[in-house]
């Protein structure tokens, strides 16, 4: 990661680095283990299998829709509403296993993202992989995070709201 490396800060700023600021790093670790003791880290199985299960269910209704009512107008317009629907669920879905959150074992988180990006959302796990760690480098950063790295009228309706 050196190439992400800018600088280093002063030492009155704020650090999370334990030999800078020994306060602030004792503080986040308390806040840590209350966290993990209240199981806010654990994520409910059950919960993300009706999440992809209602994925499956509204992609096989949208197919449906055109099977049994045809391309016209209000079909189409209603199926292109429900696959709207997967894909966002999808991207948020994939989103959770992609940061392997979701199972103990990265290799389930693994299978479950590629299947949920590759068969859902048809695109590789590790493009978005490839792509997401330069985002959580330099989060929403102008020209360093590709997920904002477009022209500034798409990204902020504006150039007021996309300086550095
Ligand atoms: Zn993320």
């Amino acid at each position: 990661m050196n190439s992400l490396l800018i600088g280093e800060l002063s030492p009155e700023q704020p650090s999370f680095e334990p030999t800078k600021n020994k306060e602030l790093t004792d503080e986040f670790r308390e806040l840590r283990a209350t966290v993990e003791q209240m199981g806010l880290m654990k994520a409910n199985h059950v919960f993300f299998l009706l999440y992809l299960l209602h994925i499956l269910l509204l992609d096989v209704a949208a197919w449906l829709t055109l099977w049994v009512f045809g391309t016209s107008f209000v079909p189409f317009v209603l199926c292109a509403v429900l696959l709207s629907t997967v894909q966002a669920q999808a991207g948020w879905l994939q989103h959770d296993f992609g940061h392997l959150s979701v199972f103990s074992t990265s290799r389930w988180n693994h299978m479950l993202h590629h299947f949920v990006i590759g068969h859902l959302k048809g695109a590789p796990a590790s493009w978005w992989n490839h792509m997401h760690f330069q985002h959580h480098a330099k989060p929403n950063c102008f020209r360093k995070d590709p997920d904002i790295n477009m022209h500034p009228f798409f990204f902020a309706l504006g150039k007021i709201l996309s300086v550095e």
